[in-house]
């Protein structure tokens, strides 16, 4: 979606949940793994099933735009008024080694930029009510993937499917509760899913790894993608921490309703995240 004759009408939030690419999987062609149009659908009534009255009570418009047609590997956000939408195309839901909860991380990627709250992008398109892109991958994990999660078969799922023995250890270590634990394992197995097609796209020299933290540390924060490595461990962080996940999140404070105590697991990373703590030059805060 383009601007429109010089007014703004459109305002973008996500540029792409992926890496600019020229890739394109058209609908034809011998499936070679990727999500057939039923599992694409599914996962879209999902999240419109759960997102439809959290947007409307926040007077918006949730809007899944369901472009299966389209050949783009990608996915992308906007707001066009009260129309929040997410553009979710089929290119990347055809992707070879893309799996369902891959793609739901994605939806709620795209979900996160909405209702992330801060930190917002300040950057991109003066878009400012947009959470940025280390926020709506923080948000996936810590509120998105437990919500729509949540009633379903985790501890079956995570029994019948491969799952990495490091963050199996941290969600048992996380969460007394075995279902809550169970979503955290699913949570971080799909943003393994998602990174390793980063990790595809960007022919990253290290494979992603829940083992080998990202030990980057930006001196302000960065409101675009973050490196392969850096957004596993965004995700993987808030699958771990330990919150009142009935708080909404704040849009002008970082802290309301997240994990930020840095002497604890849960805080977004450093290799995309500045916490206010951080800046000397800060006159003191009040305690929070
Ligand atoms: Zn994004």
């Amino acid at each position: 979606l383009a601007l429109v004759g010089g007014f703004n009408q459109v305002q973008h939030l996500c540029n792409g949940f992926l890496p600019q690419n020229d890739l394109k999987i058209p609908v034809t062609g011998i499936r070679s793994g990727g999500l057939s149009q039923e599992q694409f659908n599914k996962i879209l009534d999902k999240l419109e099933k759960y997102y439809t009255p959290i947007v409307a009570a926040k007077g918006g418009n949730y809007h899944v735009n369901r472009l299966w047609e389209d050949e783009t590997v990608n996915a992308s956000a906007d707001r066009q008024g009260k129309i929040w939408n997410l553009n979710m195309y089929g290119g990347l839901a055809r992707y070879s080694s893309l799996g369902e909860d891959g793609y739901l991380l994605v939806g709620c990627h795209e979900t996160g930029h909405h209702l992330g709250g801060a930190p917002k992008s300040s950057g991109w398109n003066s878009s400012s009510w947009a959470s940025n892109e280390g926020e709506a991958d923080y948000y996936s994990t810590l509120r998105c993937m437990r919500y729509i999660l949540q009633n379903e078969d985790n501890v079956g799922y995570v029994n019948s499917h491969p799952v990495d023995l490091v963050l199996r250890q941290s969600c048992e270590s996380a969460y007394a509760d075995v279902n809550a634990q169970s979503i955290c394992i699913r949570s971080g197995m799909a943003a393994m899913n998602v990174a390793m097609i980063f990790h595809d796209l960007k022919k990253d020299a290290e494979l992603p790894n829940f083992n080998t933290p990202d030990p980057a540390q930006v001196t302000e924060t960065d409101d675009s993608h973050p490196a392969t490595q850096c957004r596993l461990d965004t995700y993987y962080q808030a699958a771990i921490c330990v919150h009142e996940a009935k708080t909404e999140l704040s849009d002008s404070d970082y802290h309301v309703g997240t994990c930020t105590d840095e002497s604890l697991s849960g805080v977004r990373p450093r290799c995309w995240f500045l916490p206010n703590s951080s800046l000397q030059t800060l006159a003191p805060q009040a305690s929070r």
